[in-house]
């Protein structure tokens, strides 16, 4: 079974723990079409999680859950699983999501930012592998400016109650746990959320020619942020709102021109090192 060939399509949706409880695509989307599911390929990091091939706006996309993460597996590994896959596909527009911590203190549970730029505090070298390689990865503007536009206007459009961020620094982490109050007053210095998945896909979509952007949903507040956090705050969020991100994801992926001019291009250059 996984030594199928890679189906093509254009667009993909890297679901993260922010849409995770909603049934991506088909039960968030009601012009998705399903072709099908469960799809696992041969990559030369292993198995790659299972995907889900779909279409939308007349655009085929593959979907994979919380960003092909799973037990017994590297996340290094597994993020270059996934973007092999995409990259064999021919993908050349990812939207992702995940729920993170606050770091700045104007945030609170429940509000919502898409980023703009990030701070990589991870340390396993396993993250740092490529698929592509060819490639000089020129972070100057990492996140994609038209990805940003169509998940800003459709956040508007389906959440237009909620605070929304349209700009923000995303601080990585390792994982798996939250961070002590003293690193939080660290990270607080360098960006205003704090999450596990951000690093490597953004620079592994520009390893791949793609564009990438996401939508950051808060869950909790960094330890020593404003106040103490809440379980149950958090558990509510990330039930009761994982349909909310999974639409406003989906929707702005059916919302990408084909053809933007949005500078991602330039920013990969060939490599000078042989
Ligand atoms: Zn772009």
């Amino acid at each position: 079974m996984s030594g199928r060939p890679v189906p093509s399509a254009t667009r993909a949706v890297i679901g993260g723990s922010g849409s995770l409880a909603a049934g991506l695509p088909a039960d968030v989307h009601p012009d998705s079409t399903v072709l099908e599911t469960g799809l696992v390929f041969d990559t030369p990091w292993g198995e790659s999680p299972p995907f889900t091939l779909f279409e939308l706006g007349g655009q085929r996309a593959l979907h994979v859950a919380m960003h092909g993460w799973r037990k017994g597996v590297s996340r290094g590994r597994a993020s270059r699983q996934v973007f092999s896959v995409l990259h064999r596909a021919g993908v050349r527009r990812i939207l992702s999501d995940a729920g993170v911590g606050s770091l700045n203190r104007l945030l609170d549970p429940g509000d919502l930012v898409v980023v703009d730029d990030f701070v990589d505090m991870t340390t396993d070298r396993d993250r740092y592998g490529v698929v592509a390689g060819d490639h000089l990865l020129i972070m100057r503007d990492p996140v994609c400016p038209t990805g940003r536009q169509a998940l800003l206007d459709a956040a508007r459009r389906h959440a237009p109650d909620r605070r929304l961020f349209t700009r923000g620094t995303y601080v990585v982490t390792e994982g798996p746990r939250f961070e002590s109050p003293a690193e939080t007053r660290h990270l607080q210095m360098l960006g205003d959320v704090v999450g596990q998945s951000f690093c490597p896909e953004v620079w592994l979509a520009r390893d791949i020619d793609a564009c990438y952007a996401g939508l950051y949903l808060i869950v909790n507040y960094g330890e020593g942020v404003v106040r103490d956090w809440e379980h149950e705050v958090l558990a509510r969020h990330f039930h009761e709102d994982a349909a909310l991100v999974g639409r406003i994801v989906l929707d702005a992926l059916a919302a990408l021109p084909a053809d933007a001019d949005c500078g991602c291009r330039d920013l990969r250059k060939p490599t000078l090192l042989t």
